[in-house]
């Protein structure tokens, strides 16, 4: 398993409607995590890590905005974007992590 370990807070600097967030390969969360969650964040821990982090906000950033723009939905846009996309796709399989190739984000 490559999933990452988990770090719980009472409250984080996020949306109301969301509850975790992976930054620099850590998990921070307001609750518990499923290991479905977990996967899920261990994939973008892996995309950041590839994008060497910073790049991957500055990415993850304008291809959402460039997705607002298209869809003029946020969470139509935050579904589309391509870290999301394989992060949701892949998240139920938890061995994922185990057979991934570097940069699957990339179609
Ligand atoms: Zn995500």
């Amino acid at each position: 398993m490559k999933t990452k370990r988990v770090y719980v807070f009472k409250r984080l600097p996020l949306r109301k409607d969301y509850y975790a967030i992976c930054l620099f390969g850590f998990i921070f969360s307001v609750r518990p995590l499923s290991q479905i969650e977990v996967n899920h964040e261990s994939i973008h821990a892996a995309q950041q890590k590839e994008l060497l982090y910073i790049p991957f906000f500055i990415w993850y950033g304008i291809e959402w905005l460039v997705l607002y723009m298209k869809y003029r939905d946020a969470t139509k846009a935050y579904f589309h974007i391509r870290f999301e996309e394989e992060a949701y796709k892949h998240e139920a399989d938890l061995n994922y992590l185990n057979s991934r190739r570097h940069f699957s984000f990339l179609k």
